[in-house]
């Protein structure tokens, strides 16, 4: 039996794809090698699946060809997913632009889109693992493999949409294995590495500063060259920088590492204030010890880490300091310098950066430019976005114009 479309992977944009392939009365069977299809969704947004954003523009998504990303994103823009999702009784929670499921769980988008597609007759297969596509005459085989025994069968589609994510949180069900795939069917593969991920520093000073989160500026420097920043909470670590800010620069600190190139991240810890207003505050006319005053500007424990850095003593009275042991704290509290020695790994990233070239891909179709009738979609291709719901976004708008053209 020759199936329409066969769709490898059953995750956000799989089953976006197979939906919409289903609406056009196409026979689609998901493959997906998990026992049920979703699984990531359940962890987006901690939880509560941040699923898009109305922010929308190039800059919210790193790519080599923005005209690639700009197509796609207006075939189906923001809005017409939360129209999707509300007309299928899923109300959205607009938080500052980050856009959720109104019930706050993840697991509403998870089992609906899984339910959409039941009821538009897709065939979903769980616990069976796509190893390779060939394409004949233009009859594509898919040889797969049973998780549970092993067994070995062969399936066969006019149409193949190739939507098996990137590589991280591998337990969900993204193994990176779509990249060896389409790599065999000639697709050129920009090496997948972590994007949204925390970054390990080399600082000693990290392991007393574990557990403070403040409002704080990252600016990310390679080979000491300023490369991007962003501000936000800071989370600390015991071995180095986590959180928003951090991940939104993470992605250029991971290549750059990948290519053995030197990473530095300059944290500003007073972003809202110039060295001189900090420099005002410091020297104010009171009694209390410096460590008072600086306690009075940041988290204790960042207070203790300069004063043992520039080497001030903590109970120096705050008017009578030199204004060179100033210049020291104030510089250290408006710059302090670290080095990066490795990301956190697909096991601690959200996203891959890399993938499948986007030169090789028709953004009007989301078909392979080398092999008629494969389509790809979302994060297995050489398209990340940064944080606040644009991944999630690319998955949809890419399995959907898939699923409108296959
Ligand atoms: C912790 C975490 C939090 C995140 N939070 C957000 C967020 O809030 N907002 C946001 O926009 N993005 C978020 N993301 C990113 C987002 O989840 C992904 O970018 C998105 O799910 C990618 O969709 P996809 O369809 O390309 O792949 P996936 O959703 O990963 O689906 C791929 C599917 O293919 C299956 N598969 C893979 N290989 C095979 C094979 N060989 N055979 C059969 N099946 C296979 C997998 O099991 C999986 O089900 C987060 C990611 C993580 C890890």
């Amino acid at each position: 039996m020759i199936n329409d479309v066969i769709i490898i992977g059953g995750g956000a944009s799989g089953m976006m794809a197979a939906i919409t392939a289903a609406s056009r009365n196409k026979k689609v069977t998901i493959i997906e090698h998990c026992e049920k299809t979703g699984k990531k969704i359940l962890m987006t947004g901690n939880g509560k699946c941040n699923y898009s954003n109305t922010l929308q523009n190039v800059d919210c998504y790193r790519s080599s060809d923005d005209s690639f990303v700009n197509s796609v994103l207006e075939k189906f823009p923001q809005k017409d997913v939360t129209d999707f999702f509300l007309r299928n009784g899923i109300a959205t929670k607009n938080r500052n632009g980050y856009l959720y499921p109104r019930s706050g769980q993840a697991a509403v988008i998870s089992e609906f889109l899984r339910e959409k597609c039941e009821h538009a007759g897709v065939n979903i297969i769980c616990g069976l693992e796509c190893k390779s596509i060939k394409c004949v005459n233009g009859i594509f085989s898919v040889k797969c493999r049973y998780m549970e025994n092993g067994e070995k069968c062969v399936m066969s589609a006019r149409s193949v949409i190739v939507s098996t994510g990137g590589m991280t949180y591998q337990k969900s069900g993204s193994d990176g294995s779509g990249y060896r795939i389409l790599s065999e069917l000639g697709h050129h593969i920009i090496k997948p590495l972590p994007a949204l991920t925390p970054l390990h520093c080399k600082e000693k000073f990290f392991k007393a500063l574990k557990g403070v989160r403040c409002d704080a500026k990252v600016s990310l420097y390679i080979d000491n060259k300023f490369t991007a920043s962003d501000t936000g909470e800071l989370q600390l670590t015991d071995y180095g920088v986590s959180g928003i800010p951090v991940f939104q620069i993470s992605r250029y600190a991971s290549r750059a590492l990948d290519e053995g190139r030197k990473v530095t991240v300059d944290i500003d810890f007073v972003p809202e204030y110039d060295e001189n207003t900090v420099g005002d505050i410091l020297l104010s006319d009171n009694d209390l010890s410096i460590s008072q005053t600086l306690n009075g500007i940041v988290n204790k424990k960042i207070s203790q880490v300069i004063l043992k850095i520039t080497g001030i003593s903590e109970n120096m009275v705050s008017k009578k300091i030199s204004t060179n042991d100033v210049r020291k704290i104030v510089r250290h509290l408006k710059s302090t310098k670290v080095t990066v020695t490795k990301t956190g790994g697909f096991e601690q990233a959200q996203v891959c950066c890399g993938g499948v070239s986007t030169d090789e891909i028709d953004s009007g179709t989301m078909q392979s430019k080398l092999i008629d009738n494969l389509f790809i979609t979302g994060e297995v291709m050489d398209v990340d976005g940064i944080c606040g719901g644009y991944n999630l976004q690319w998955a949809w708008s890419t399995g959907y114009i898939a699923g409108s053209n296959c």
